[in-house]
């Protein structure tokens, strides 16, 4: 053989041993994706599994397959934990120590037993079911990244399954006792697959990290960063090149005397305000809808569906709710209203500009008016007006 297989041992220590420093740099620059971090412990636990492991094939003794054994079972529990934690969240300690400590009590006492065949058989078959469970969590999770996620979970299935055939060659030989590292060509071709898969997922793992960071500053230029609403640029990226109909409606809303309430309590203060605003403006609407901070103090918000008259109730609805509200700043008791302009578009379809834009216009109305109202848009008003002509 070109490779004998303290070489290859040495290779896959080496290429977890790189793989580890990768992923610790990789956590390390932005320290939000612990899941790596859980892996880089995953990976200190293998490289010393396989250290041990390693003398254990020079020297058999119980104490060398007993640690291989531990460190081993400890790395690859850490390592299907660290893939729960990437799909779920939550802390992996648990569910590390409580698979570790059941493979421990499975094969700790076969070893010592002098089964370490029948041991041999038990670690295979336990790293298969992590690994595979580790690569269905991550098939699981793949709609995030398809591409990164696909590959890995498909590397952990492989690697899973050459650990599968590992343990039927030790069944089919049927040597529960074998004094001696177990060397066949199952060893031979798992060691290779999980160096191929050991180097794919790393790989991989950085680009699954950089997919996730460009998603971040996607999401992240989309938003309003004071109140987490969509900004302007994301509603007109969504809306801009749309047409609406008649049953789709904008509402501009825009705070009453805003400056002075920055004025008279302080810019903390006024935030604050915006905050409130943004949390009740949608807080309890039924129809398809999209909320965005146009700038400063001022709100639109899309209704999707609606029939006749919904839009302008929705509006008067949010204004009267926002009126009532008291909003306590020490012991004094701030209130403010806001002023809204509704719009709508038409049977033909207006561009989603032209009807934010008459939206603006019956806001500018209704400040004229006096502020705390809702005005319609004029070519809602003459429509209106026949309605109630009609009706009449
Ligand atoms: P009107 O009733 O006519 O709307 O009067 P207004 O005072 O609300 O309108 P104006 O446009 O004159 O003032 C808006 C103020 O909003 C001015 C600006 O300092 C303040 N502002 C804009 N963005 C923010 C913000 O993010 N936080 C705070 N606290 N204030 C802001
Ligand atoms: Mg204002
Ligand atoms: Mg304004």
């Amino acid at each position: 053989m070109l490779l004998d297989y303290h070489s290859l041992l040495l290779a896959l220590g080496v290429s977890a041993a790189c793989l580890m420093v990768t992923l610790f740099g990789t956590w390390f620059s932005r320290r939000t994706d612990s899941f790596l971090l859980t892996l880089v412990i995953s990976l200190v636990f293998i490289i010393a599994g396989i250290v041990a492991y390693g003398s254990y094939t020079l020297e058999a003794g119980l104490i060398r397959a007993a640690l291989a054994y531990s460190l081993l079972m400890a790395g690859f529990s850490v390592i299907y934990a660290a893939s729960v934690q990437f799909r779920k969240g939550g802390a992996p300690w648990k569910r590390s120590v409580s698979i570790t400590f059941l493979n421990l009590a499975i094969g700790l006492p076969l070893i010592s037993a002098g089964l370490d065949g029948l041991g041999f058989i038990v670690m295979n078959l336990a790293t298969a079911v992590l690994l595979l469970g580790t690569g269905i969590q991550y098939w699981l999770a793949r709609r995030e990244a398809v591409v990164p996620l696909s590959g890995m979970a498909i590397l952990y299935l492989m690697s899973g399954l050459s650990f599968v055939l590992c343990a039927a060659v030790l069944i089919h030989d049927g040597e529960m006792v074998l004094g001696q590292a177990p060397d066949n060509w199952a060893e031979n071709l798992n060691i290779g697959v999980c160096i191929a898969g050991m180097t794919g997922i790393g790989a991989l793992s950085l680009a699954l990290h950089q997919w996730r960071l460009a998603a971040h500053h996607r999401n992240e230029a989309m938003t309003d960063s004071l109140t987490g609403l969509l900004n302007r640029r994301a509603l007109f990226d969504r809306n801009g090149s749309r047409r609406l109909g008649a049953s789709t409606a904008v509402i501009v809303f825009d705070i009453d005397r805003f400056k002075a309430i920055n004025d008279q309590f302080g810019h903390a203060v006024g935030d604050m305000v915006l905050k409130i605003f943004a949390e009740d403006l949608a807080a309890d609407l039924t129809v398809p809808h999209a909320v965005a901070r146009l700038g400063g103090e001022e709100f639109a918000l899309m209704l999707e569906n609606v029939m006749p008259g919904r839009a302008e109730r929705v509006a008067n609805d949010v204004r009267a709710r926002f009126a009532a509200r008291e909003i306590l700043i020490g012991d004094e008791v701030l209130r403010c209203t806001v002023s809204a302009g509704v719009a709508l578009g038409t049977a033909e379809g207006y561009l989603f500009e032209v009807v934010l834009n008459l939206a603006d216009t019956a806001l500018y109305e209704a400040k004229r008016a006096g502020r705390n109202r809702v005005e319609l848009a004029g070519h809602l008003r003459s429509i209106a007006a026949v309605d109630s002509r009609t009706s009449a």
